[in-house]
């Protein structure tokens, strides 16, 4: 991605003539590596197209798309020219940003430089900016808008107290992309204004990536220190863009009509009194961009030129992005939208010109402006805006026979069998445009109140607190007014009920999707399920009855929370089209004892509802329609699981010791202080693996380390005197936490998470290795560091430690890393000198030993943790440590697997540490081996290639 720093930017350049200027961008972008010799040729057929000049004394040459093969690598050169160069018709630039692009990254850098040129005197402070980074700050910081508009505002909103409506505040910024990750945390942390008539003020300029202003007000009457709570503000703020705000509402105030914003059941009334950006009720038209490299400079400046000839407003805004209109006849503006082809364009017009702008605007732009465009393949008027990419269309893929038997993943152990119910998302069809608008209005209150209805009752079904709380979410986005507003005012433009609803949910999902923080960006899978249940009444499409009996319930892929809102008492199975089995839906699914399968194929969603399925989760395998004899066989199989699990349960307290003898211990992998006393009653001889980040993020803002310590404490009380195995925070990468901000990289995964993050914070690890180790008081604790993929990480961590237990001193504590990272396990007869123990995190350690993601929809089914590699890793891992006289365990996934049990115990694991529910089988599993068997297993097992061969040799054997 392109962004400005100051190691591109060369300070007092001086050239004759805008050629000169060029030559010495093509001379410093081919001195640089960026482009090949001739590339200055592809500038000047540029210049000889329309000249660069963006404005305010900046222009920003760039080659022809057919010299974008001259291109090695994308990045831009910024020249200063104090002297300025003539850029044609008297245009002076002193700042030349030369851009060599592959493909659209550059309309990224318009929209950052769009910011700057709303300045005033820019090209002037750029001539005299002193050093790069002045100048990078010019381009950088200039002052911009304050965002206020009908999205900013909730009224009504659902909260108990005055930290949950600062959440709702925060969280609107957010979507606006005002903020970045963990600006509700740093809100929490400031002191609150009380501006009188029950209105709060709060502000923070930390993370803000743009000024924006949120006011939220509660459904109900709250307090807050004692003073009425009806309305409270939360200002991103930047610069100085809330000054004029907030004299408004300084004046507001002082007029005694501070009410009218804590009472204002309407979001437009509380624009009006603040002077924000209404919505407009004007005449709109929508059209699809079909220039190849987007809305860049050339095509917007002639859309602007041709927008300035009417005499009235014009707005335009990107429908995907769900970002606000801009003026279309700013230039800037209009670059800011960074609009690609493909995407949709919406128009609107004030009333007295729109008759003749939009049709002359909508013209203009399908015919290019100015440029030769593509058309873009036909979508059917019915079909729903949403799908941005255009899917090749595939072979309908066919249902699996009666009794045919499919290989799916296992995913959750278990034997279920009942009727399908299948959940496929539906193509809804519906028109465009209206009937009426009082019609459509009527039509949406319907479906509205009918879907209200529906919710209701599954709140009142629903037996888990955390399931009743998703659904009461989606009754609250179901009254959200910033998104009934909108719907509203288009359908006060002619759409029809069905089109206003799908377009509106849709761009919120899409910008909620956009957010840094993982968990928030889930919350667009509950918009679009919302969204879809009201689309459903709307086109007449019946809901699926759910089965009477417990059913097998058959999806495309699951996410953690639609396992999460599952009643397992009615759902006997999952049966899934994609998905793997580390994927957090499988662990969800493991925790709630639901047998699963996952990653079937498509074919699975074209089972007819009703039939038949039988699936066993140990095993990954799924029949359909099963005759009686297989079906006997399985009910048999079942049983004898249940007698073996119950035997296993009654055992689950003695140890696990092989019938030659050989003890492992079998641990509890826990997330919370409150799961150990179920560890303990499940048997488990110690906690592995207490996944602190949980721990973390249980919490709304960062635990200080009281509260962190006496979380620990609970645990360490609870194994009484067992061991206690703690790794240290390990956020990043998939696991956000939502008051840490975090950079948005490129491929988190591979970027600045787990003990690489804590490293950078020590502030944060010192303080987590406090409160470990004043709450150890002597018993037993082992600390280790999550993704160690270097030594010097290692002894980073480890001196950090020693640094801390010299202030507290602890009688028993172990050091140790996980093994996740292959580098760790390679250097594991390196580390092992050092350590005091390993566990080895499969889950990960296997996604990056085979370079799969381990909740990749499709390819995470490969991702088997006994593929021969992985075991290569582990055996490496503990022939190390065992010639030191170090222990290793393993805590990923694979641990509680029946099938790999053997093979780790056969490669010398001492210790395995699996979710409290499989402990007992675990405990069987090991009972039932021995020792040379199990190592003849695993040398067997390690000359293997693949994954599948592994399991057939433990299956037969
Ligand atoms: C692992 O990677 O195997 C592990 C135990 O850590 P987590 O699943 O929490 O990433
Ligand atoms: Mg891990």
């Amino acid at each position: 991605m392109l962004e400005l720093t100051i190691e591109q930017i060369s300070m007092g350049q001086s050239a004759v003539d805008k050629p000169a200027a060029l030559q010495l961008l093509a001379d410093k972008l081919v001195a640089d590596g960026l482009v090949a010799e001739g590339y200055l040729a592809g500038l000047q057929a540029r210049e000889a197209q329309g000249s660069t000049f963006l404005g305010q004394g900046i222009a920003i040459p760039h080659g022809t798309p057919d010299t974008r093969d001259l291109v090695f690598t994308t990045g831009v050169r910024l020249l200063q020219f104090p002297e300025g160069v003539d850029w044609g018709d008297g245009q002076m630039v002193y700042l030349a940003i030369g851009i060599a692009a592959k493909s659209d990254e550059h309309l990224r850098l318009l929209q950052l430089l769009t910011r700057a040129l709303g300045e005033t005197d820019l090209g002037e402070a750029l001539r005299r900016a002193g050093d790069a980074p002045a100048l990078l700050k010019l381009l950088q910081g200039a002052p911009q808008e304050l965002a206020l508009d009908a999205q900013m505002i909730s009224l009504g909103v659902m909260a108990e107290d005055f930290e949950e409506l600062v959440w709702r505040g925060a969280r609107l910024l957010r979507q606006a992309d005002c903020v970045s990750n963990g600006f509700a945390a740093l809100l929490q942390q400031v002191e609150a204004l009380p501006l009188g008539d029950g209105l709060w003020w709060l502000h923070s300029e930390q993370t803000v990536k743009r000024p924006g202003l949120a006011f939220v007000t509660p459904d109900k009457p709250l307090r807050y220190l004692g003073q009425p709570l009806t309305g409270l503000f939360c200002l991103a703020s930047l610069g100085e863009a809330h000054q004029a705000l907030l004299e408004r509402l300084c004046a507001l105030l002082i007029e005694g009509r501070g009410n009218e914003l804590g009472g204002a059941t309407s979001t437009r009334a509380v624009l009006e009194a603040l002077g924000g950006e209404l919505p407009a009720d004007w005449p709109s038209a929508r059209i699809v961009l079909a220039n190849a490299h987007g809305l860049h400079a050339r095509p917007a400046k002639i859309l602007a030129q041709l927008a300035k000839s009417f005499d009235g407003e014009i707005r335009l805004r990107v429908v995907e992005s769900g970002g606000l209109a801009v003026s279309a006849k700013s230039l800037s503006k209009l670059l800011s939208l960074g609009a690609q082809r493909g995407q949709t364009l919406e128009l609107v017009a004030e009333p007295t010109i729109a008759d003749d702008a939009l049709p002359a605007l909508l013209k203009a732009i399908e015919e290019g402006l100015g440029e030769e465009v593509e058309p873009l393949p036909a979508v059917t008027e019915a079909a729903p805006q949403q799908a941005p990419a255009v899917k090749a269309p595939k072979a309908k893929p066919q249902a699996p026979r009666t009794g045919a038997q499919v290989q799916g993943v296992a995913a959750a152990p278990g034997i279920a069998m009942g009727p399908a119910h299948i959940q496929v998302l539906h193509d809804f069809e519906y028109p465009q445009r209206g009937e009426s608008v009082a019609l459509e209005r009527e039509r949406l209150q319907a479906a509205l109140g009918q879907v209200r209805q529906d919710i209701e009752g599954l709140i009142q079904r629903a037996q888990a607190q955390a399931i009743r709380e998703i659904f009461v979410t989606h009754q609250e986005m179901l009254d959200d007014p910033a998104l009934t507003d909108e719907v509203a005012a288009r359908l006060h433009q002619g759409e029809s009920a069905a089109a206003a609803w799908n377009t509106v949910i849709e761009a919120a999902a899409v910008q909620q999707e956009a957010l840094q923080d993982a968990l928030l960006a889930e919350r667009a899978a509950d918009l679009r399920d919302i969204g879809r249940r009201v689309l459903a009444q709307l086109c007449g499409v019946p809901t699926l009855e759910e089965p009477k009996e417990a059913y097998i319930l058959v999806m495309d892929e699951v996410g953690p929370s639609d396992v999460a809102r599952l009643d397992p008492a009615r759902v006997a199975g999952i049966l899934t089209a994609r998905g793997g089995a580390t994927a957090h839906s499988a662990i969800v699914a493991r925790a709630l004892g639901i047998p699963a399968v996952v990653g079937a194929g498509e074919g699975v969603l074209q089972i007819a509802a009703g039939t038949a399925l039988l699936i066993d989760g140990q095993r990954g395998l799924l029949t359909v329609a099963p005759a009686p004899e297989v079906l006997e066989r399985a009910l048999a199989d079942r049983d004898r699981r249940e007698q073996r699990l119950q035997a296993a349960a009654e055992r689950r307290m003695e140890s696990a010791v092989t019938l030659d003898g050989h003890a492992v211990e079998v641990f509890a992998n826990i997330g919370e202080s409150a799961g150990v006393a179920k560890a303990v009653e499940q048997g488990a001889e110690g906690v592995g693996l207490l996944r602190t980040e949980l721990i973390f993020m249980a919490h709304s803002q960062a635990p200080d380390e009281a509260v962190q310590e006496a979380e620990y404490r609970r645990v360490l009380d609870g194994l009484q005197g067992r061991p206690l195995v703690v790794r240290t925070l390990d956020v990043g990468g998939d696991k956000p936490l939502p008051y840490w901000p975090i950079d948005k990289e490129e491929n988190p995964f591979l970027g600045v998470r787990g003990i690489r993050l804590t490293l950078q914070r020590p502030d944060v690890m010192e303080g987590q290795l406090r409160a470990l180790l004043r709450a150890a008081d002597n018993r037993p604790l082992r600390i280790m560091f999550p993704m160690v993929g270097s030594v010097e990480e290692w002894r980073q961590a480890k001196d950090m430690t020693e640094r801390v237990r010299r202030e507290i001193p602890v009688k028993d504590l172990q050091l140790g890393i996980m093994i996740e990272v292959p580098s760790a396990a390679l250097l594991a007869p390196v580390l092992a000198r050092e350590v005091d123990f390993f566990s080895i995190g499969t889950n990960d350690l296997t996604q990056y030993t085979l370079a799969i993601d381990r909740g990749h929809p499709t390819l995470s089914a490969q991702a088997d943790g006994l593929h021969p590699a992985v075991l290569q890793l582990i055996d490496i891992t503990v022939r190390a440590a065992h010639d030191y006289g170090k222990w290793v365990g393993v805590c990923g996934e694979l641990a509680a697997d029946p099938l790999a049990v053997p093979l780790l115990v056969g490669l010398g694991v001492d210790e395995l540490s699996v979710s409290a529910r499989s402990i007992a089988e675990v405990k069987a599993g090991v009972r039932e081996l021995t020792l040379s068997h199990a190592q003849q297993l695993a040398r067997h097992a390690l000359g293997l290639g693949t994954a599948t061969q592994v399991r057939a040799l433990v299956e037969k054997s």
